[in-house]
């Protein structure tokens, strides 16, 4: 049973641009919709690592100094980090401008509230990740970082933070890495119903779902057998419940995200800069 005051809420969005970018659906071009996909399910992949963050931490009873979102994100861009793949690098660029977009589209800071939550801005989310990218590999991340307009002095200090968090990891997740596995992960996909089912068809497609599974069971050696489970949730989030040993992704999750970048798409010169300083087109579905 879950007990909603334990559940890690990784965020909160409301769906303001579904009507709108439903709407734009049939504009755009296979290519686009493949596009549209593709960084969904490289947003739901960054969310899933960050949900495998939290699971971490209480599963090994890690310690956690500071905010644990911030550190649930952290864990989430070391893994992608520490892949050295072109699809990881694409994975992070494309979390990073996730949560560039959704904190223009959802006013992320605009109400005071936002300040004592539990999660940092989704801008500085999003310059968190850059950061650690620039800190970890300067060479390849600078023309990321540049564009997201660090300073040169900020991008020469990510490489201390990249450090530290990369000692930190490494020293709390160094031995179970060496372990060789053994974790029991079941992952369950659930009934989407009509109006979710081609995001949670694109969700179960696009593989991230199992891989990250997969990557749990391989590398990790944890007592209590994992549940994953996608299904509809009523809302655009994912969860790490500790009572239950579970990940939840929600299938709105995928679908809010392919109707962000959807929104992007078709508002591209509004939304190129990436530094929040314009703003997309008001979504029409917004009262
Ligand atoms: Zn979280």
């Amino acid at each position: 049973m879950r007990v909603p005051g334990l559940k890690l809420v990784v965020s909160a969005f409301l769906c303001l641009l579904c009507v709108a970018a439903a709407a734009q659906a049939q504009d755009f071009s296979k290519a686009q919709r493949a596009e549209i996909r593709r960084f969904a399910a490289n947003n739901s992949l960054f969310v899933l690592y960050h949900e495998i963050g939290h699971l971490l931490f209480h599963q090994l009873e890690l310690p956690i100094l500071g905010r644990e979102e911030d550190a649930a994100d952290n864990v989430a861009t070391w893994i992608l980090l520490n892949k050295r793949t072109k699809e990881a690098d694409l994975a992070l660029a494309q979390a990073a401008e996730g949560w560039a977009l959704s904190g223009i589209a959802y006013d992320s800071g605009g109400e005071e509230s936002d300040y004592a939550a539990n999660h940092s801005l989704d801008k500085q989310r999003a310059y968190q990740i850059v950061c650690l990218m620039v800190g970890m590999d300067e060479k390849t991340f600078r023309p990321i970082a540049n564009e997201y307009r660090i300073t040169t002095d900020r991008q020469d200090s990510c490489n201390w933070d990249y450090g530290t968090i990369n000692r930190s990891l490494l020293g709390l997740l160094g031995r179970d890495n060496k372990s060789g596995g053994g974790t029991e992960v079941t992952v369950t996909y659930h009934g989407a119903g009509r109006e979710l089912q081609y995001a949670a068809d694109a969700f179960k497609s696009s593989g991230v779902f199992d891989q990250v599974a997969d990557e749990l069971r391989n590398n990790y050696r944890l007592e209590k057998p994992v549940a994953f489970n996608a299904r509809r949730c009523g809302e655009a989030n994912a969860f790490y419940d500790p009572e239950t040993v579970e990940v939840i992704f929600c299938y709105e999750l995928m679908q809010d995200y392919m109707d962000l970048y959807s929104g992007s798409l078709a508002a591209k010169p509004a939304i190129k800069t990436k530094t929040g300083k314009t703003k997309p087109p008001k979504p029409s579905a917004e009262q």
